[in-house]
């Protein structure tokens, strides 16, 4: 099942099923309240089987579509150099701070956050950091949504964990992830966490196989498959888990492959008016443009 978070038309939010391309079904809980929160919605271990699809459809063109989960409950758990032709381009383009072996892939998962506040939706701008950064990038990523929490989960039952699927775009200040070493700066800009269209229940596709392009302006530069993870999904849950507990709702973006701006010479950065387009077959296509002008 394909699931969307958008405004209802007394402008509160509202989820609801896609259903083909365009028709958006309001779901409502077993109860008859309407289910307006993902996050609560997947804590509640409802089965989306006895959910409510009785309210009138609606056309999604018709409707303001928010992120899946627009204000996640903490922050977006994410992976640093989780592809090895990414994790060479990164090091060789001197943005990698303090790292001198050129050839280096990670012996172990690398993890950081964005702040919950980055997270914007399909459609939304992203802000260029005008007077800020210069140097902006883009980085597609499969982000996985947990269900069932836990703490200590071990890699043969992790994929038990995982709730479903959405899509995220790692948006980056360049500058700042090199000159502040921890990268947290640089990855938690306002705007710097598009996210959707969609989340998608684990059950329709293959997390550990999925194809993942990003274009910038209709140009390709991104193609990847998840299978090309050098930590895989079982392994990053593991590791997270090890001593965090994971929660309902909470995200682990899982990594971008390589063909970010930083990997050309000379780097090609994101500048207003661009438009990043990324898709990941079942999922669907994000799509935001940048602008000089602050989103919200
Ligand atoms: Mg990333």
């Amino acid at each position: 099942m394909k699931l969307l978070t958008y405004l209802d038309k007394s402008g509160l939010p509202r989820v609801g099923q896609l259903s083909g391309e365009d028709t958006v079904i309001p779901l409502s809980y077993p109860d008859n309240r309407k289910v307006s929160d993902l996050v609560e919605l997947i804590a509640s271990e409802v089965p989306l089987a006895t959910l409510k699809t009785s309210a009138p459809a609606l056309n999604l063109a018709s409707v303001r579509l928010l992120a899946p989960i627009p204000r996640p409950a903490r922050n977006i758990f994410c992976v640093g150099k989780n592809y090895t032709d990414h994790a060479r381009e990164f090091t060789h383009s001197g943005f990698d701070a303090g790292q001198t072996d050129l050839n280096a892939v990670p012996a172990s998962p690398i993890v950081f956050s964005k702040t919950p506040e980055t997270v914007i939706a399909h459609g939304d701008a992203i802000w260029n950091a005008s007077g800020v950064s210069e140097a902006l990038d883009y980085e597609a990523e499969l982000a996985v949504i947990i269900g069932k929490g836990g703490r200590g989960i071990t890699q043969s039952a992790a994929m038990s964990h995982i709730w479903g699927y959405t899509i995220i775009n790692d948006v980056t200040a360049r500058d700042w992830q090199k000159r502040h070493q921890q990268w947290h700066l640089g990855k938690s800009f306002d705007t710097f966490g598009p996210m959707g269209p969609v989340a998608v229940t684990a059950d329709e596709i293959e997390g550990n196989n999925l194809d993942l392009k990003c274009w910038v302006n209709g140009e390709l530069r991104q193609s990847s498959n998840t299978r090309h993870l050098i930590f895989d999904l079982p392994t990053l849950i593991e590791t997270i888990s090890a001593g965090i507990t994971l929660h309902p709702g909470d995200i682990i973006a899982t990594g971008t492959p390589e063909g970010v701006g930083i990997g050309f010479t000379p780097p090609r950065f994101l500048k207003p008016g661009d438009l990043v387009t990324i898709e990941i077959t079942g999922i669907g296509r994000l799509e935001n443009r940048i602008s000089d002008l602050l989103a919200g």
